[in-house]
């Protein structure tokens, strides 16, 4: 083999054992993607390595520090000019990587760190596989994520390898696992630590040892009869999980294995349209939509040095602790205060029982214990970088402690409230300097929400707000900056929402026919179901507030349910009730003849007035920034894309007018703003 030709993206090495190190290297990016120009050149390797007499082998590798390979190039997801073009892209990605399977060399993916998607499928075309074995390094088929699912041959290797119900699990719910875990499953040969890896893909392609095999059994779970007799069971499971209108890829998956199975050359070729459809499908249209926001989140971070080491957080209650426990589970050295160490001790149990979920390895789970310092005296706020008050919702307590905070940071540390409500610019007042404050705005639960809202005062400086921003990307949340207006975004959208959720059960519509009409347009809990999670008193509290500024009226009900202490979930009763393990218990409710549809019409529209308002107020700079706010700080339905989108692609205008036909029938007064979304 010609080992002097250059590629732009791989680069060849031939080391003492005449082993080929096969690095992928990608141009001009800091991470691993497959796109059109990477699989040429491989190809090109490939076919060369065909006739290679030189080597003993082959161990590929990846040359960036970011992992092995992140997946396909996900921009080129939206290029396709049509189904015949992706399918054909698709089955040119099969064919190379078939031409990698039938290579007479041996041939190692060496692993350590990412190994998803497009990743994946080319590892699972190698004749072995070693991967480093910590947490760190990720294997998956998570397409289904984005709407897709395994083009290059994933949904038939990896059931070949490993049998149908664990590989099927995998791709079915797009799940990652660790290096370890790949190899307990089957479809990693050996994980090892990082020193030993280069010395396992070496003991690999030296010493040829037999390829993995399935069990006799998991061969069987491919048979025709095994697929026909399990893949009704699977079907309803996923049903369970996913509705095949809104993420058809699983359901195709599914349908791909019953019909063909995954012994025949044809079920590559099945995988190959079966994915190329799903390309064009609106569900991966908008979930790609959505993972470029996400991106865009992400990015926001990038202009600023910012490097935050010690955070010190003031309030130890429901917010406070979890942001504290979360601060420290990414690395950071948190100081944690509050009245009185009595106030301190639940949130430093709860961080424990986080980490024991989140760090499956003990020395971890203490190393990240260690991070979390419990200070009733405040010594931290002296060392800290960033420090953030959570105390209790009362603007002079907020002002007093910030007082104080202001005489003892020191003058690089950003001053962060976390209030869901009281504007930035009436607790600066207090401050010498009311530029340093900014809101760095969690929501609950911290270590579930991706979102954290970054609030902008009239008189906080654009610096601290980057610095802000980029202190929620290093503790791995998404950030988005928001004004400091009432309710700031997410807050204030979901209220009307809620409440007219709340109005709907007063004119007699049950409240599992209104929690099941939005998880069916797509939310992932109804908003029944959501306000008592949240906490009817947090609720009320909220819908209090913004009732001041907006003209929202706070239903009678929901103050007599906090008056009875019926606050949700966390009481055992809000309007639905709950069992000892704050399980729901469903009520028996008269059955609801009209369509599912009117009452999501209903409260989605009622969303998208104030999502429009919001815009209108320039709440957040513009609407793509909204959509991603409410996808993940509300989970709204990602494969629509977002609210403003989904408005978009069902006619802005037109949905305003029922909005305003809807508002008259029930004789309130008509909205008189037009929507209008501006183009980014
Ligand atoms: P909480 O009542 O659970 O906790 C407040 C804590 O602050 C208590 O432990 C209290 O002892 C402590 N505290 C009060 N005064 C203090 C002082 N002077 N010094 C030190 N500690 C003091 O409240 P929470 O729900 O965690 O809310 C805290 C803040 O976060 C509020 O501003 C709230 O609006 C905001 N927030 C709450 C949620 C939510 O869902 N609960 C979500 C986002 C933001």
């Amino acid at each position: 083999m010609n080992n002097m030709q250059t590629y732009n993206n791989w680069r060849l090495e031939t080391d003492s054992d005449q082993i080929l190190w096969l690095y992928f290297d990608k141009q001009n990016a800091s991470v691993n993607t497959l796109d059109r120009s990477v699989m040429e050149e491989f190809s090109i390797i490939i076919d060369n390595l065909a006739s290679d007499k030189t080597h003993q082998g082959v161990i590929l590798a990846s040359a960036k520090s970011s992992g092995f390979i992140a997946g396909a190039d996900i921009s080129q997801f939206t290029q396709f000019k049509d189904i015949e073009e992706a399918t054909s892209v698709l089955r040119l990605g099969q064919h190379i990587l078939d031409k990698l399977e039938a290579l007479k060399l041996p041939v190692v993916a060496m692993i350590d760190g990412f190994c998803l998607g497009g990743g994946l499928e080319l590892a699972l075309a190698c004749h072995y596989r070693v991967a480093e074995e910590s947490a760190k390094t990720r294997l998956g088929l998570p397409e289904v994520k984005l709407g897709i699912h395994p083009g290059w041959g994933g949904t038939v290797r990896l059931p070949r390898l490993i049998g149908a119900p664990q590989a099927l699990n995998l791709i079915l719910a797009g799940h990652t696992v660790s290096g370890k875990a790949a190899a307990k499953i089957g479809f990693v040969d050996v994980a090892v630590p990082k020193r030993q890896l280069v010395h396992a893909a070496k003991y690999y392609v030296t010493k040829k040892p037999p390829r993995h095999k399935p069990t006799a059994l998991q061969k069987l779970t491919n048979q025709k009869l095994a697929r026909q007799a399990v893949g009704y069971f699977i079907r309803k499971q996923l049903r369970k999980k996913a509705n095949p209108l809104h993420y058809p890829a699983p359901f195709h998956v599914l349908d791909n294995w019953e019909h063909i199975g995954v012994e025949s050359d044809a079920a590559y070729d099945r995988e190959a349209k079966s994915c190329g459809k799903l390309f064009f499908s609106e569900t991966c249209q908008n979930l790609v939509r959505v993972f470029f926001l996400q991106d865009r989140l992400k990015g926001l971070a990038k202009e600023s040095p910012f490097a935050p080491k010690h955070v010190h957080v003031i309030g130890a209650g429901t917010m406070g602790g979890d942001i504290a426990a979360w601060c420290a589970l990414q690395g950071m050295t948190v100081t944690l205060q509050d009245l009185e160490p009595r106030f301190i001790a639940p949130a430093i149990k709860r961080a424990s029982a986080l980490y024991k979920d989140k760090l499956k390895e003990r020395y971890l789970a203490q190393k990240a214990m260690d991070n979390l310092i419990p200070d009733v005296n405040g010594n931290g706020i002296t060392r800290a970088d960033v420090i953030i008050e959570a105390v209790i919702e009362d603007l002079a307590i907020k002002q007093s402690t910030f007082k104080m905070i202001e005489s003892r940071a020191k003058p690089s540390a950003i001053l962060a409230t976390n209030t869901s409500s009281i504007p930035l610019d009436d607790i600066n007042t207090v401050l010498q300097n009311p530029e340093r404050l900014v809101g760095i705005h969690f929501f609950n639960p911290v270590a579930k929400m991706l979102l954290v809202e970054v609030v902008k005062g009239n008189r906080t400086s654009q610096e601290i707000v980057d610095k802000a921003i980029s202190f929620v990307r290093k503790i791995d949340r998404l950030p988005l900056p928001v004004k400091s207006s009432p309710g700031f975004l997410v807050n204030r959208i979901l209220m009307p929402y809620l409440l007219q959720a709340v109005e709907l059960m007063k004119e007699g519509v049950p409240m599992t026919t209104i929690d099941k009409a939005m998880t069916t347009f797509g939310m992932p809990m109804g908003p029944i179901t959501l306000a008592d999670t949240v906490g009817l008193d947090v609720c009320l509290s909220v819908a209090n507030y913004l009732s001041k500024y907006f003209n929202t009226p706070v239903p009678q009900r929901l103050v007599e349910m906090v008056e009875k202490r019926k606050l949700g979930r966390k009481t055992g009763e809000g309007f639905y009730k709950y069992d000892k393990r704050g399980k729901q218990i469903k009520p028996e409710e008269k059955p609801y003849e009209k369509p599912l549809d009117e009452i999501s019409n209903r409260l989605v529209l009622t969303m998208l007035n104030e999502a429009f308002a919001c815009l209108r107020e320039d709440a957040v700079a513009d609407g793509d920034l909204l959509d991603a706010g409410m996808v993940y700080g509300t989970g709204f339905a990602p494969f629509r894309g977002g609210p403003i989108h989904y408005a978009k692609s069902q006619g802005i205008n037109e949905l305003y007018q029922q909005f305003v036909k809807q508002q008259e029938a029930r004789g309130e007064k008509p909205e008189m703003h037009a929507w209008e979304a501006t183009e980014v």
